[in-house]
């Protein structure tokens, strides 16, 4: 029997890039950025162990290059492309896009092309906006930002709403906005509540058995089935943020058992990333015109 096909994305950013509130205090901003300019740790140490798990498995993948990432680390990109994995854009730096003004955003996003397409001679044709920081009211233009820039397919969408980010009602299915396609991370609905599994902090807490039966519910119902990771969840030696409480925990929690759950979706699922599925992508819009269908 084949199997189900997904995909597999990874934010590809350091492990100081986050938008917690703690983080916006000057002092906490100065000593994370002292840690970085000191170089303690290097976030490409383990692209290679990652490039080899996929490989092993026959999986491709999307990696949102951040382009400060992109910057620090330009022999670590060249090696995702050479082992084949689709580089896309996650923009010039980590910062939130609804903050920024339209003019703002296209500058941001022209450095953050340019950042990745200098390293690989190709334009990304794929986007993801920092902490999914985007939406129909504070970005309204974003889609007609992307396409004036080349880009195809926006990746920065999170149809439930949580304290950080995400849409209550948006799309489960892709849709076109104008011409970029839109691509959610996969959420199902459970006794009419939306329920994200497959992406970061909800991969690590949920058990493997739930983000199993979660794929396999969307491969019955034709959602796409798509995995968010970031380097820094595969390798739980990186340093820690200066954060407490609940944000701590949301950006830290079970980060040991992000490999050996991936290790297992590889085997189970074939992945690749989102350019190379891009046309059956758009037939999936044209196949549930209700793009809120129940899930
Ligand atoms: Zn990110």
């Amino acid at each position: 029997m084949q199997k189900p096909r997904g995909l597999l994305t990874f934010d590809v950013e350091d492990w100081e890039h986050a938008n917690f509130r703690q983080l916006d205090s000057a002092d906490v901003r100065a000593s994370v950025a002292e840690s970085v300019r000191e170089r303690r740790y290097a976030m490409d140490r383990n692209t290679d162990a990652w490039i080899g798990l996929l490989g092993t498995a026959g999986a491709r993948s999307t990696c949102f290059v951040l382009g400060e990432f992109a910057e620090r680390y330009p022999d670590a990109v060249r090696r995702l492309q050479a082992a084949g994995h689709e580089i896309a854009t996650h923009g010039a730096s980590h910062d939130l896009i609804y903050r920024m003004s339209r003019t703002e955003f296209r500058e941001y996003l022209r450095r953050g092309i340019g950042q990745v397409a200098e390293l690989t001679g190709q334009a990304p044709k794929g986007f993801r906006a920092p902490s999914w920081s985007v939406d129909p009211v504070r970005t309204p233009w974003l889609c007609e930002e992307l396409e004036l820039q080349g880009i195809q397919y926006d990746s920065s969408v999170f149809p439930v709403k949580t304290p950080l980010f995400g849409e209550r009602d948006s799309p489960l299915r892709p849709y076109r906005e104008g011409k970029i396609l839109r691509v959610p991370v996969t959420v199902l609905t459970l006794a009419g509540l939306r329920l994200p599994f497959s992406s970061g902090a909800f991969f690590r807490l949920a058990p493997l058995a739930m983000i199993r039966w979660g794929l396999r519910r969307a491969v019955r119902l034709r959602l796409p089935l798509m995995v968010v990771l970031h380097p820094r969840e595969l390798d739980p030696a990186h340093p820690r943020l200066p954060l407490k409480g609940w944000e701590r925990s949301v950006h830290y929690a079970r980060l040991e058992s992000t490999v050996p759950k991936l290790t297992s979706l590889l085997g189970e699922f074939r992945w690749s990333g989102i350019l190379e599925e891009l046309a059956s992508l758009e037939r999936g819009t044209r196949e549930s015109p209700s793009s809120n269908s129940p899930a």
